[in-house]
């Protein structure tokens, strides 16, 4: 059995005292821990000396419609309560649906998700497994073992609820000890695997802005192992609009677990623009995202696999869109 590292535990009652803990030097922020215990067992943070859980703070969950028809979405609330909220959109209630397993679906929050540690083959192993190599350059080496010709890590971006929500075209809102801000949640991610978060150290996720979304149709394609419990190893947004005579007015795609972050393609993006919705530019989209994207061999099944899969369930997304 893996068993945690010895570590403080604080609960602060305020958001401001939470800024402060989190200020100092080895804090990490907890929500639902459904990604952070398993990682601190496996010993991957080794600078971890004390967790900040966020749960005893008031006012963090809940799903609120605003005046302008927007939704805000507190930090803290469970992706199980996420995907029974009838005002939430169906494609974030089943991007939420297929995290995980009903357990962890009853711990784990939407700021967690949106947050979860990139991975990698390499590193989400148990220490005396990584211990039989060099370590990599995420775990302080100076070699990543997936691409040891470069400089950088590659470790996947492993959200379900990240590409759908940049997708949507959803914005963050972060306190810190600079005060409170709020940014697209497209440019909260950076394509690093060690830095994968734009935010500052101290700075949490205290709600998630859903702009109106109903006159847009939506949908989700995940591609996992085992359709009951798995990790994304490729995940399809795909948002569109389109006018009576079914041309497409502005879309967006959205690939995850391709890269360190979610990756929006502009190119297939652009394809659908303009000229009436159907198989001919479906097609066309769905070969601009293959060429665009390069899963690398870090996580489950091959690299070239799942680049193959790419226009299949790019397709597959852009089909739900299709009307009748
Ligand atoms: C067996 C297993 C299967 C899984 N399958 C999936 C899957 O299919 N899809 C998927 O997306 N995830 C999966 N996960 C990962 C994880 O369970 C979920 O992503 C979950 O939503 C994480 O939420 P949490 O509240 O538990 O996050 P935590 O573990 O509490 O935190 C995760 C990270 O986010 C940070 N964080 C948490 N809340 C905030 C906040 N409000 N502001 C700033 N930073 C914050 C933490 O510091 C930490 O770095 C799986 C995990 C396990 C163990
Ligand atoms: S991609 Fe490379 S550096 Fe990053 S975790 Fe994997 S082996 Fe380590």
């Amino acid at each position: 059995m893996l068993r945690l590292p010895p570590l403080r535990h604080e609960a602060p009652g305020t958001l401001d005292e939470a800024v402060a803990l989190l200020a100092v030097d080895g804090a990490m922020l907890s929500a639902g821990g459904t990604d952070l215990v398993p990682n601190l067992k496996r010993r991957q943070y080794p600078d971890a000396a004390t967790i900040v859980s966020l749960r005893r703070i008031p006012g963090m969950a809940g799903v609120r419609v605003e005046s302008d028809g927007s939704l805000h979405i507190g930090s803290l609330t469970k992706l199980s309560s996420l995907a029974e909220h009838e005002s939430i959109p169906l494609v974030v209630r089943e991007a939420a649906l297929s995290v995980a397993s009903p357990q962890i679906r009853n711990q784990g929050t939407i700021g967690g998700n949106l947050c979860v540690d990139t991975r990698c083959n390499w590193l989400n192993v148990p220490q005396t497994w990584r211990e039989a190599a060099e370590p990599c350059l995420k775990a302080g080496g100076e070699t990543c073992w997936v691409a040891p010709a470069k400089k950088d890590c590659w470790a996947v971006s492993s959200s379900d609820l990240a590409p759908v929500l940049v997708a949507l075209g959803a914005e963050v809102q972060l306190v810190g000890s600079g005060g409170r801000r709020s940014m697209p949640l497209e440019d909260f991610y950076r394509n690093d695997g060690m830095a994968h978060l734009t935010k500052g150290a101290d700075e949490i996720i205290t709600g998630v802005v859903v702009p109106p979304s109903s006159d847009m149709r939506a949908s989700y394609r995940k591609l996992r192992r085992r359709g009951s419990i798995d990790f994304p190893i490729l995940g399809v947004a795909v948002v569109a609009s389109f006018d009576d005579d079914q041309v497409c007015t502005a879309s967006r795609i959205v690939l995850g677990s391709v890269a360190s972050s979610p990756l929006r393609v502009p190119e297939a993006e652009e394809v659908l623009v303009g000229r009436p919705f159907g198989s001919e530019v479906i097609a066309e989209a769905s070969e601009a995202a293959r060429k665009f994207a390069r899963p690398l061999n870090n996580t489950d099944l091959t690299s070239r696999y799942r680049k193959r899969m790419i226009p299949v369930y790019v397709t597959r997304a852009l089909g739900d869109l299709v009307e009748g």
